[in-house]
């Protein structure tokens, strides 16, 4: 039985996760959860699974849900961003799904890391900021990291046997990571200067949080998947490609020194990459809909259009920069697409102000945690006298 806990519990990634716990109730037992402040969505899967102990990052929900169950529930409620933390690192938990989005999943997702556990990270910006920290401390402590993003998990399962997070493959020529193009993938780019929040989640393939959706609009998600799969992988830049692929039924291919290419195939649907990283090395039901390519009919591939995206552009520079240039591009993205959701910016400022901030703030490497946090915040700062 593998005891599982699960960081970002009430979003799109815990969703899929508890609904594949709940599916193989004899594999996987639910033993943690954290919420940033939905303390309602929280208390539910406390009555659906009963976990022994749960935290809210937002102190006022964790009363709010600790008053609603009573005091002598026998779940514990913490609160605070150190309480998710130390609820990664509970010996409890031989299993850690970090589903939480933004930089806000690092603490937790890389003290998870650092206590060995089998990590299963859908949480990518933690990764494009800080990679060298996760795989400092995934050699130190033995942790076993699996992505559980659909294209980093595809990469993986054509992977030659053996996966260790940043090894090298002298078999492998390099990799292909397919993107769907999200919503505006034909617009014209005039027209992409009115696009509003909701045109932008409502995601033609994928059912996501919000973040992930406009990051996927604006393709600036498979720029941070570029720079995931170099931590990933121990990859070149020059090895990652990206393709265009509006069907979203190949997920990643690899291309091997023979000139054999693997790809990954399936539904458009999350549970199928954490079922193989739940499951690892075996293979588990998912309740995805199976694959049927006749109905498809066909299957489409072409290069993306960097003028109309820049976003991408800009991740591809971030990460032949290297050093922070990526820690910065990721925060002046998040503060941008928060901007974006707000109603404050408009879509095409997102990319405006993003360039902004890496002509301003220092791309010097940063070495440790709280140097991490300072260029992140300052990269914030600069962002916003963008707006
Ligand atoms: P979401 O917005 O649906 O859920 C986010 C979760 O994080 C929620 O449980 C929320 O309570 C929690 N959270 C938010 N802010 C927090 C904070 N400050 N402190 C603690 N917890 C906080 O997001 P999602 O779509 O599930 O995405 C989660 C991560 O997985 C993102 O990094 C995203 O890029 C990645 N990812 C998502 C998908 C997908 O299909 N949704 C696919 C691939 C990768
Ligand atoms: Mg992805």
């Amino acid at each position: 039985m593998r005891k599982i806990a699960v960081l970002g519990a009430t979003g799109s990634i815990g969703r899929s996760t508890l609904d594949l716990i709940a599916r193989h109730p004899a594999q996987f037992k639910l033993v943690a959860a954290s919420a940033g402040s939905n303390w309602q969505a929280l208390q539910h899967i406390i009555e659906t699974h009963r976990p022994t102990r749960v935290a809210l990052a937002d102190p006022a929900a964790a009363q709010a849900l600790k008053a609603a169950l009573g005091a002598n529930h026998a779940c514990e409620v913490h609160s605070g961003a150190q309480s998710l933390v130390e609820l990664a690192q509970d010996s409890q938990a031989d299993t850690v799904v970090a589903g939480i989005v933004g930089l806000a999943g690092l603490a937790s997702t890389l003290a998870a890391v650092a206590a060995g556990k089998r990590v299963l990270i859908a949480n990518k910006e933690p990764l494009v900021a800080a990679g060298a920290l996760f795989l400092a401390a995934a050699q130190r402590s033995g942790a076993e990291i699996l992505p559980l993003d659909s294209e980093h998990n595809a990469v993986l399962q054509c992977w030659p046997p053996g996966f260790t997070p940043h090894q090298q493959m002298p078999s492998v020529r390099g990799i292909t990571l397919t993107a769907s193009g999200g919503p505006f993938l034909d617009l014209p780019r005039s027209a992409l200067a009115h696009v509003t929040p909701a045109q932008a989640v409502k995601h033609p393939r994928w059912s996501m949080g919000a973040k992930i959706s406009v990051d996927s609009a604006t393709l600036m998600n498979k720029g941070l998947e570029v720079i995931e799969a170099q931590v990933l992988f121990g990859l070149a830049l020059d090895e990652i490609r990206v393709l265009i692929h509006p069907q979203s039924t190949v997920h990643a291919l690899v291309e091997y020194v023979d000139g054999s290419t693997l790809a990954q195939l399936g539904a458009a649907d999350m549970r199928i990459p954490i079922a193989h990283a739940l499951g690892f090395p075996e293979r588990i039901e998912s309740g995805a809909e199976r694959l049927n390519l006749a109905a498809l009919g066909q299957l489409e591939f072409r290069e993306p259009d960097l003028a109309q995206f820049p976003c991408l552009g800009l991740a591809f520079a971030a990460a032949r920069a290297g050093g922070a240039a990526p820690l910065v591009l990721n925060a002046a993205n998040e503060a941008a697409v928060a901007g974006f959701l707000a109603g404050t910016l408009a879509f095409l400022d997102i990319e405006r102000v993003i360039a902004h901030t890496l002509e301003r703030v220092s791309l010097e490497a940063v070495h440790d945690l709280d140097h991490v946090y300072a260029r992140d915040a300052e990269a914030r700062r600069v962002a916003i006298t963008a707006f």
